[in-house]
């Protein structure tokens, strides 16, 4: 979509809290793009409350939007914002999107994509932070799990014990 399409459909307006300046087009995959302003887009600190301009963006009929809105809703640790979430009627494709797992793709040191449940080596000694021991390089780690938004990690058991290893230090076997 050309940003001047955007900013039709938008009314020249950020989509979230209706300031006029700063535009600018923000993806929101697979959606499409959301016009937001500077402190919208997270480039300047606003405070808390500002987001409360969600509640009223939250009735959006644009699907980008509303992914958008509910989106961002969901890493406010507040009541209001909670309650806020739940009351969105989410068009039906929103709500696919909206529960998909994110599409990150874990891969261990050679670029071998990692699944659920595979089994690793690790490829060098890593010190355990406040566990007080250092899984030894060699160790087998099975049954790992993919850390849901972080492709660089992933958790799984070693002396008993779950910790995240980063990709980099493992290798599938
Ligand atoms: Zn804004």
């Amino acid at each position: 979509m050309k940003l001047a399409d955007l900013l039709a459909r938008a009314g020249n307006a950020c989509e979230f809290c209706g300031a006029a300046e700063a535009l600018d087009a923000v993806d929101m995959a697979p959606a499409g793009p959301v016009l937001l302003c500077a402190a919208c887009r997270g480039e300047s600190d606003v405070p808390a409350d500002h987001w409360r301009c969600l509640e009223g963006a939250a009735w959006s009929a644009e699907p980008a939007v509303q992914l958008a809105v509910w989106r961002k809703l969901g890493t406010i640790e507040a009541p209001w914002a909670t309650e806020a979430r739940e009351a969105m009627a989410l068009l039906p494709e929103v709500e696919g999107w909206a529960h998909a797992p994110l599409a990150v793709e874990h891969r261990d040191c050679n670029g071998a994509l990692l699944a659920q449940g595979d089994t690793v080596v690790l490829i060098k000694d890593l010190v355990v932070k406040g566990a007080g021991f250092t899984a030894k390089r060699g160790t087998a780690v099975r049954g790992i799990s993919l850390v849901h938004d972080n492709a660089g990690q992933i958790e799984g058991r070693v002396e008993g014990q779950r910790i995240v290893i980063l990709t980099e230090f493992v290798k599938k076997r």
